[in-house]
């Protein structure tokens, strides 16, 4: 699932964020934070030590922000360096889209997908955000978008998501498409996860008709994307086994509009019933204690925030909304928050962003890899 929704944010950010490095001083500056930490809420003061908080003061370190301390926000669901699906990958437009992750305040990305292999900077430039990746998208025959992702027979499937997930530690697989295609069958999902497990990987897998998600669920997938239609009694079974929710709220019923303003077609009504309910959906997920993970899914990249505010409005707690953003998908994908030893990767806000949420869309820094690479200007 890939939209085009228009923010109008990002360009706000632009000219509120100094990109530059903090205290006006050019070069290598020690970064140093204090305030109240989430999402313990205690108070501490923090130094980075390279790429890594410590409690122990560093001489000449600045102070670069003072407030509200939030682990790098995480946008667990996005395919940056193209325009449009299906488009090759763009190296300059890739920077580009990754510094509108970094403006929003986000500091580790996961690509369930991505249109080319990636260039070696990808996730390890100190200005783009860390990043997990599946490689290229991996679907049945006669599905998903022309010219992106690799297509295989169901015999095919396990053994190349298994050297995907080799290379870099997640497989995506496309379980279903259009209205009337077929979902990919859960005995393929069943031998899919082992042998990405056997690899040390993990599965994600794209599904917006209930078959595709029952099957995702049934075999034990690692990370559900979308999940729209997907039958809610299944949601008590995610959560005991571990199956992570990427909902892609705003950028779902984002569509909302424009499929209502369509003829009467199979696609519309499947549309309606499975976006219509994806909030109330998404709400149960974490109210049944499913990890539910924050991914916007859209262009232009960089409207975390917006999928942070689609995932309250729906219901979800501010608190949890906001781990799901942060904490919570750190820590699933491996980093710790803001705790002595832990990547050095913060954003800071002047007051509590979950009382105050306009509060998210006005970071006073960010910092990534232990440098402040945005401040309120
Ligand atoms: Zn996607």
């Amino acid at each position: 699932m890939i939209t085009h929704k228009r923010t109008g944010t990002a360009a706000g950010r632009h000219s509120r964020l100094r990109r530059a490095a903090c205290a006006g001083t050019v070069g290598v500056v020690i970064t140093r934070i204090r305030g109240y930490v989430l999402p313990s809420g205690e108070y501490v003061d923090l130094y980075a030590d390279g790429d890594r908080w410590t409690t122990d003061p560093v001489p000449g370190a600045a102070l670069v922000g003072e407030g509200w301390l939030v682990p790098g926000l995480v946008d667990a669901h996005t395919h940056p360096g193209v325009a449009e699906p299906g488009q090759p990958m763009d190296p300059e437009l890739l920077r580009e889209q990754l510094h509108q992750h970094v403006d929003a305040g986000v500091t580790l990305i996961r690509s369930p997908g991505l249109p080319g292999e990636p260039p070696p900077w990808f996730g390890e430039d100190p200005d783009v955000p860390r990043a997990r990746h599946a490689g290229p998208w991996l679907a049945q025959h006669g599905q998903f978008f022309d010219g992106w992702g690799r297509r295989a027979s169901h015999d095919e499937l396990p053994a190349l998501a298994g050297a995907q997930a080799a290379r870099t530690g997640w497989a995506k697989i496309i379980a279903d498409w259009r209205v009337g295609d077929s979902a990919v069958p859960v005995d393929v999902l069943r031998a899919v996860v082992r042998e990405v497990h056997a690899a040390g990987g993990r599965v994600a897998v794209h599904s917006q008709h209930p078959e595709g998600g029952a099957a995702a669920v049934a075999a034990g997938v690692d990370s559900l994307e979308h999940g729209m239609c997907l039958d809610p009694d299944l949601l008590a079974r995610m959560a005991a086994q571990g199956t992570a929710l990427t909902p892609t709220l705003s950028v779902i019923t984002g569509g909302l509009r424009r499929r209502e303003q369509e003829p009467d077609s199979p696609a519309r009504t499947w549309y309606l019933s499975g976006a219509r309910v994806h909030g109330a959906l998404t709400a149960a997920a974490a109210e049944a204690g499913v990890r539910v993970l924050a991914g916007t899914d859209s262009l232009p990249h960089g409207g975390i925030v917006a999928e942070i505010r689609a995932l309250v409005a729906a219901g979800v707690r501010p608190h949890e909304a906001l781990a799901a953003a942060s904490w919570h998908a750190r820590e699933y994908l491996g980093l710790g928050g803001l705790e002595p030893g832990a990547p050095a990767d913060a954003v800071v806000y002047d007051r509590d962003p979950r009382a105050d949420p306009g509060q998210l869309a006005d970071p006073a820094a960010v910092v990534l890899r232990g440098r402040c690479v945005r401040r309120r200007g």
